[in-house]
């Protein structure tokens, strides 16, 4: 296995920004795993498909295909081809995604997928479930935490500079509901690793938070 940091932490806890920089200054290969979910999800809409219904899934899961390509600065993530880098970031894909994570056979088939990325590149992924089932024994874990209203105040204003149109109550309950649905549910659910060290982003600036983290994997890179 090659060199892997494991970032977990619940929606808007600033692991999407912090993984990007801490990738670029330490050379590591970013892997954002809720875009997958994210991909799937879109792909099941699409094809108007219920997270209840699994058969249809399971027909979806047999065609799909996920890639990550960089662009410059940028990640783009492309579904069968298409790119969909900011169709997976609709508040509507915000609301239902977490249903469709929570199944099983969605999840059995983005693992290996994910394992395999981490055998031949050094990496940081980010997810929910990265350092307890995808990588419990990465070299780093990291969970990176907030408060719910400091969460939902950072989606909002991401929000609202994409031109989405939403309100900040409606952001507060669209995370406290996929939180609860993350952390309760029965597979890999949201919870911090026994040893993943915890940073609190809550009163903390993005490059506060990028020095954290890359200390820590810098003492454990030698
Ligand atoms: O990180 P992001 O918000 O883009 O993830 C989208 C969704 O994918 C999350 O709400 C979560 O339900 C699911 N997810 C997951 N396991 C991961 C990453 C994301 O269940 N490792």
């Amino acid at each position: 296995m090659a060199f892997v940091v494991a970032i977990d932490g619940p929606a808007g806890s600033g692991k999407g920004t912090i993984t990007k920089l801490v990738a670029k200054d330490l050379n590591l290969v970013t892997v954002d795993t809720g875009a997958m979910y994210r991909c799937v999800t879109l792909e099941c809409l699409n094809n108007n498909v219920n997270y209840t219904d699994l058969a249809g899934i399971e027909k979806i899961l047999e065609n799909i295909d996920i890639k990550f390509k960089k662009e410059g600065e940028n990640q783009l993530v492309f579904l069968n081809g298409k790119d969909v880098s900011k169709e997976i970031r609709t508040f509507e894909i915000d609301n239902v995604v977490a249903k469709y994570a929570a199944v099983k056979i969605i999840r059995d088939k983005v693992a290996p997928i994910q394992r395999e990325m981490g055998k031949t590149q050094n990496i940081i992924m980010e997810g929910r479930d990265i350092g307890t089932v995808i990588f419990p024994d990465a070299d780093v874990k990291i969970y990176l935490d907030c408060s719910v209203e400091e969460r939902a105040n950072r989606r909002y204003k991401q929000d609202i500079e994409k031109g989405i149109k939403v309100t900040y109550e409606e952001v507060l309950k669209s995370i406290i509901e996929r939180h609860k649905l993350e952390t309760e549910r029965e597979i890999s659910p949201l919870v911090k690793a026994d040893d993943a060290i915890l940073v609190d982003s809550t009163n903390l600036t993005i490059p506060e938070v990028v020095e954290k983290i890359e200390d820590i994997i810098k003492s454990k890179m030698n």
